[in-house]
């Protein structure tokens, strides 16, 4: 057995980011967890941290109408926690309003909002209602290359996504099974982990 945190810890502490990672790839987060894997800082994890500066100074300039709110509050770098869940996660942007919350999430990516981006948003969505006790029925991705704003309905079916990809991920890390390679091998190529996929190649 390997002496990591994550096999003395009972009690996992999670991310949205691993949740959104499980969604696109489950090996990811395994060997993040797992394994003592080194990995490197890629010019596309750089860059996400500068166009994140970029979006926040022309944000502050707008109104609320594209957001369909009337007004709210603008709370930038926003760390949400649920001590309940065992997550924690950092938000772009939350918009606080007198009886709702809307986290917004700045992604520099083509090709539009996928299902792992949906994830990460109904984490942050369920860690903001238990941090500020107020409902999130939808988030927002704005999308930097398009500058596109796309609204997700934070609903049920979501919620229960997240809950059951937080046990298991959970169970992997305890039973140390190593998941499935993702299917979309396309994601294998510029993969920071694919020297540790050789039963793929
Ligand atoms: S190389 Fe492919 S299967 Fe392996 S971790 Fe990366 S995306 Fe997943």
């Amino acid at each position: 057995m390997l002496d990591t945190a994550a096999h003395i810890e009972p009690w996992l502490p999670l991310t949205a980011t691993d949740l959104k990672q499980w969604a696109y790839c489950k090996r990811i987060v395994y060997y993040q967890h797992v394994m003592p894997v080194e990995f490197t800082r890629t010019y596309k994890m750089e860059r996400g941290k500068n166009v994140e500066a970029a979006v926040e100074a022309m944000e502050k300039r707008r109104g609320f109408r594209r957001y369909g709110l009337e007004r709210g509050e603008r709370r930038f770098g926003v760390w949400v926690k649920s001590e309940r869940l065992g997550l924690s996660g950092k938000l772009d942007l939350l918009i606080v309003t007198d009886d709702a919350c809307y986290p917004v999430d700045f992604k520099d990516t083509e090709g539009g909002v996928r299902r792992n981006h949906r994830i990460q948003l109904t984490a942050y969505a369920l860690m903001t209602e238990d941090n500020l006790r107020r409902p999130v029925p939808a988030a927002f991705v704005y999308l930097v290359p398009s500058k596109e704003l796309i609204r997700i309905e934070i609903g049920d079916d979501l919620r229960k996504e997240v809950i059951s990809a937080i046990d298991e991920i959970r169970g992997f890390v305890r039973s140390e099974r190593m998941p499935e390679p993702t299917p979309a091998r396309a994601r294998c190529v510029g993969c920071e982990f694919r020297n540790y996929c050789d039963d793929i190649w």
